[in-house]
């Protein structure tokens, strides 16, 4: 027989033949020790079975019974099928319920036996479960009480004579794809979950004393078969430690490196900020005073300054941006070689750029200062005269050149182009990145790229990072937030619609254009799709401009069109011509119409919350009364309580935390993308956790800070980086 190692090939393991191994590579798993290291989310409680009479509505519960009835029945007017179960076990009897998996009335028959987990509820008297997790139990032993019937006994106690291996004790539940079933993972990890005593433990022993943490070996093999749910505790726990080990060593690193770079401190200039302040058409909150002020005192100093400016949609960010990029743009820089100082404003979208390129123009109008804006199919400044008066009027094409835009002027707006152009600034001092969530690390790290000099960085979100987030995913950060939105601002009311309604918005929709107000609609897609029901920008576009708004001018907009087309389009929305906008999600980010107060959005269930309050958060931003409706494809209680938090919370923060409840950091902060490290098993919000992987990691590379002591540690940091896509 083989001897299996670590790095033994799966496909040589018994009972895998090449179908199933091309499945589980799929999975990423490629050896015996990708197969230990493929943890398990979650896990059924099968070591305690509660009787039906002792049932609890409101807890989760285990019950084993024998299928009474059970039949499955559409339901027309949701458009789903509906199966329903009887069960009993002798005390009682309970009902199971499955929506939308009529194929279960096909593997589940009158007398089977069946272990249920899940949550109990009152369906008016009777306990009933919705969607449980089930197992139909064989007994192998003729005289199992369970062949017998059970005429009033009490059949199960504590899970003893079940043969069930799948519903019994904890039992880990993976992530599965590719038609690999929850029973061939778990009988493949048992093949080889020997093997855990030989994984090399690359954690320093002194770090694993002083957290008091599980060998590796040991939390592997508790991960995947513990025994009780403090085994599971500990095993995540220092599973999870290891992920936020790894990030803090490299971020402790970062800082080290950093504290080598030097930048240009920006001297305050007090009159001219006063000047700027004093010019604008409103007051500046406190929030915003007191944010302009902690980030003008970062960069006076010569180090880069490292800084997150955090605040809700519309709570006025870009002015503050404007205050330290006015310092910036002014500042003598004796460092520097060419006159005045640069600022850079990097933001998502090409709309975005022109937008911000255009109010900045003109809040710096009174002052001398040059803005330029780099897209990829737009590249202009606003002093063209004075290229003129030098003569450089001939030199068109050189004007529009961004090597000319970015060497020439103090503040340059753009998109990712500007990283793209390959263009060194020569005296950047500031760099400034606009929902920063959405770049990448390495594309900051790339616009922050000047040999020994480093610019100071701002990040802008509307997105809020809770601090333990912050703290895990860029280690330290300084946080800066705008806690108050200008006042006047009308609460924006919001209405999750359904489908019968649909008329009568329209009818408001009619209402609101005729008194001059304009109007977005969000689609998830922009073709027709053959995902049934998910609503295009084309399809939606034709009906409206077709059918239901006739007489009105429709716009639509989406990524895939020409920029000019889109800025075309923009400027129609933005003078009022066009009345009704259709659009993806591009509008999502910033964009600022002033004049528009509904904001109407499809297949509303498919996007994320913190998603969906951005997209709110481009109505309201005039004088007028606001309103949002929203559209979902699919009735279930589940998504109607999700969109209902909207309805009930205009808070950034407070939708972000549900959010990720929800979906998880990866789709809610962008942080699945390049460039950030994965998290598979460590909690985000696991305070206590990430402060002590911190202070570890602190002591360790102020001890060893090229880790030479540490070569087990080294290579894992070196696989990580490679993972993360940091080198
Ligand atoms: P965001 O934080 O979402 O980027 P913006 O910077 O785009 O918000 O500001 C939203 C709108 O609020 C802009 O039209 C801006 O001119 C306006 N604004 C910013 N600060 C104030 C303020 N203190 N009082 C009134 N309006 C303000
Ligand atoms: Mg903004």
């Amino acid at each position: 027989m083989l001897m299996l190692t670590l790095s033994t090939d799966i496909m040589k393991i018994s009972r895998v033949g090449a179908a199933t191994a091309k499945k589980l590579k799929k999975l990423g798993i490629a050896t015996a020790r990708d197969l230990l290291f493929y943890f398990p989310f979650r896990y059924d409680d099968f070591s305690e079975v509660t009787l039906i009479r002792d049932l609890r509505s409101g807890a989760r519960a285990n019950v084993v019974g024998r299928i009474e009835l059970i039949q499955s029945k559409r339901s027309p007017r949701k458009r789903m099928s509906v199966t329903e179960a009887l069960v009993t076990d002798g005390t009682d009897v309970m009902k199971v319920i499955w929506f939308n998996q009529p194929f279960i009335a096909r593997n589940l028959r009158v007398g089977d036996r069946v272990s249920f987990s899940g949550k109990i509820e009152d369906d008016y008297g009777v306990f009933a479960m919705k969607s449980p997790a089930y197992e139909k139990i064989f007994k192998k032993s003729p005289n199992s009480p369970l062949r017998q019937g059970y005429g009033g006994q009490v059949p199960f106690v504590k899970g003893e004579n079940m043969d069930a291996v799948h519903t019994q004790g904890l039992v880990p539940n993976y992530h599965l794809t590719a038609n690999i079933t929850q029973k061939q993972i778990r009988f493949l990890i048992k093949r080889v979950i020997g093997l855990s005593e030989k994984i090399n433990d690359w954690l320093p022993e002194e770090t694993r004393e002083n957290v008091r943490l599980l060998s590796l070996g040991d939390a592997i093999k508790k991960i995947h078969f513990p025994k009780s749910q403090k085994d599971i505790d500990a095993a995540k726990r220092r599973l999870s430690f290891d992920e936020l080990f790894l990030t803090q060593i490299q971020s402790q690193m970062i800082r080290e490196d950093a504290k080598s770079c030097v930048s240009a401190p920006v001297p305050f200039l007090e009159k001219e900020t006063k000047k700027f302040v004093d010019s604008l058409p409103f007051k500046l909150t406190d929030a915003q005073r007191k944010a302009a002020w902690e980030i003008l005192r970062d960069m006076r100093k010569d180090r880069p300054m490292a800084r997150l400016l955090q605040g809700d949609v519309g709570s006025g960010k870009t002015v503050v941006a404007c205050i330290a990029m006015l310092n910036a743009a002014l500042s003598g820089g004796q460092a520097l070689r060419r006159g005045s100082g640069q600022a850079v404003l990097m933001v998502p979208t090409e709309i975005l750029a022109k937008q911000h390129y255009d109010s900045i123009c003109k809040l710096f109008n009174g002052f001398d200062i040059k803005i330029g804006l780099v897209t990829r199919s737009e590249k202009k400044v606003n002093y063209e005269s004075e290229i003129m008066n030098k003569g450089l009027k001939s030199k068109k094409t050189k004007k529009h050149n961004s090597l000319f835009i970015i060497h020439n002027s103090n503040i340059v707006i753009g998109t990712h182009a500007l990283i793209q152009e390959n263009v060194e600034f020569e005296n950047l001092v500031l760099a400034i990145i606009d929902e920063q969530h959405r770049f990448g690390v390495e594309q900051r790290a790339a616009l922050a790229r000047t040999d020994a000099r480093a610019p100071h960085l701002l990040s802008m979100t509307a997105t809020p990072i809770p601090r333990s987030l912050a703290l895990a995913l860029y280690g330290d950060l300084d946080v800066s937030v705008i806690n108050e939105t200008p006042k006047g601002r009308k609460k924006i009311i919001t209405r999750v619609v359904p489908e019968e309604k649909r008329e009568k918005a329209y009818e408001f929709i009619r209402g609101q254009v005729k008194a001059g107000r304009q109007v977005f609609v969000i689609c998830p897609l922009i073709d027709i799709s053959d995902k049934l029901g998910v609503k295009s920008v084309k399809e939606e576009f034709e009906k409206l401009d077709k059918k239901v708004f006739k007489d009105l001018k429709i716009g639509m907009l989406h990524g895939r069109l020409k920029p000019k087309e889109k800025d075309g389009i923009m400027r129609d929305f933005l003078d009022n011509k066009i009345k009704i906008l259709v659009s993806t999600s591009v509008v999502e980010v910033g964009v600022d119409a002033p004049n528009a107060t509904i904001m109407m959005i499809e297949g509303a269930d498919r996007f994320g919350l913190a998603q969906l309050h951005q997209f709110r958060g481009r109505v309201g931003r005039g004088e007028h009364q606001s309103y949002c409706f929203l559209f979902a494809d699919s009735d279930s209680e589940k998504t109607l309580s999700r969109l209902r938090a909207l309805v009930d919370n205009n808070d950034g923060f407070a939708l972000a935390k549900m959010d990720l409840k929800f979906r998880g950091p990866g789709e809610v902060y962008g942080t699945a993308q390049k460039g950030f490290p994965e998290m598979k098993i460590a909690s985000l919000f696991d305070y206590e956790l990430i402060k002590s992987a911190k202070e570890e990691a602190e002591k360790l590379i102020k001890k060893d800070g090229g880790l030479d002591g540490y070569p087990a540690l080294k290579e894992k940091l070196g696989e990580w980086r490679k993972k993360a896509h940091l080198e």
